[in-house]
């Protein structure tokens, strides 16, 4: 067995964990996310002398994926502005001395799921944090997509329900996008408390699920998903998901129908890897970046 480490490189946290190929985390650490020249030194200093054979990272921001290009594994666009264009992936290869693997935060994710959670042995299936922001994460025949850059399906337009108190998202690029609509900030802003203490408030629930029900068909329209995970603190909230399943039953208007469709229970699901999916997909970049040099795949 290998060892290995992972960032889950978050906007407010960066956990680092010590692990292994099956997934399996021994230990972490959580570091708040301030600017590089503070975060990364802390970050350092806990893989530093650790032995680790490779290392899996999967970030915030936009990012450069293309190994072609000259800026690959940097962040490129993101509000937080001291990371704006930091080359993350070589200042930890160049540090460490070994394999560093890169994906988005939420595609690491839908890797864990398809490796070990409830997309496993799936061609094609998503995965969608309802968080501070919204991600998803795509995965086609094992691998995750990526395409030009990678998909921000997090910010599709959505129609906004014409009595929503919240005349304007709060997506400081598109306003009222799905993430500016229904991320956690979102509903913060709009009903003036926090959504853990909105729990009982059905209102909140019925528009969250209106919004997400909206995306959740403009996904199943576009990349014909096997299956959708759902994660992100908004959902914990456990009424929410059959409200999401029937919004999506509701707007499909019996277009597509049969195969996963026909039992939205099992189709539409929360993550099976109670929270770890982020770090367990962290581990899967790792292996298969030491993969690759081993064996040139
Ligand atoms: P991040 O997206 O920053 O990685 P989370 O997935 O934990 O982190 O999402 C944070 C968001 O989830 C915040 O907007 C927070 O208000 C919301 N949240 C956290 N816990 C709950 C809860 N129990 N019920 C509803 N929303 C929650
Ligand atoms: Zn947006």
């Amino acid at each position: 067995m290998s060892y290995l480490g992972a960032i889950e490189a978050g906007g407010t946290k960066m956990i680092c964990a010590l692990g292994r190929e099956d997934g399996s985390v021994l230990e972490s650490v959580s570091i708040p996310t301030t600017e590089p020249a503070r975060c990364m030194p802390q970050i350092l200093e806990f893989f530093q002398g650790r032995g680790i054979d490779a290392l899996g990272v999967g970030c915030f921001g936009l990012l450069d994926l293309d190994r072609n290009s000259q800026t690959y594994g940097c962040i490129t666009t993101t509000p937080k502005l001291r990371w704006r264009n930091y080359p993350i992936m070589r200042c930890l290869q160049d540090a460490l001395g070994v394999p560093v693997g890169i994906d988005t935060d939420v595609n690491a994710a839908a890797l864990a799921e398809a490796t070990w959670g409830c997309s496993r042995g799936l061609g094609c299936s998503i995965y969608i944090t309802v968080g501070t922001g919204i991600g998803v994460g795509i995965i086609v025949d094992g691998k995750p997509h990526h395409g030009m850059i990678h998909p921000e399906c997090g910010h599709i337009p959505v129609n906004r329900r014409s009595d929503d108190p919240m005349v304007r998202g709060v997506c400081p690029y598109h306003g009222s996008c799905l993430e500016g609509l229904a991320c956690g900030p979102a509903i913060e802003s709009r009903w003036g408390r926090s959504p853990a203490e909105l729990a009982d408030c059905e209102a909140v629930w019925a528009l969250e699920a209106y919004y997400l029900g909206q995306a959740l068909c403009s996904y199943i329209y576009t990349i014909s998903p096997e299956r959708i995970v759902l994660g992100g603190g908004v959902m914990n909230q456990q009424q929410l998901l059959p409200l999401i399943r029937a919004e999506v039953n509701r707007q499909l208007g019996g277009y597509i129908k049969g195969k996963g469709l026909n039992d939205l229970d099992s189709y539409i699901v929360s993550s099976s890897l109670g929270g770890r999916q982020g770090i367990m997909g962290c581990l899967r970049l790792a292996a298969d970046a030491l993969e690759e040099v081993q064996h040139g795949s």
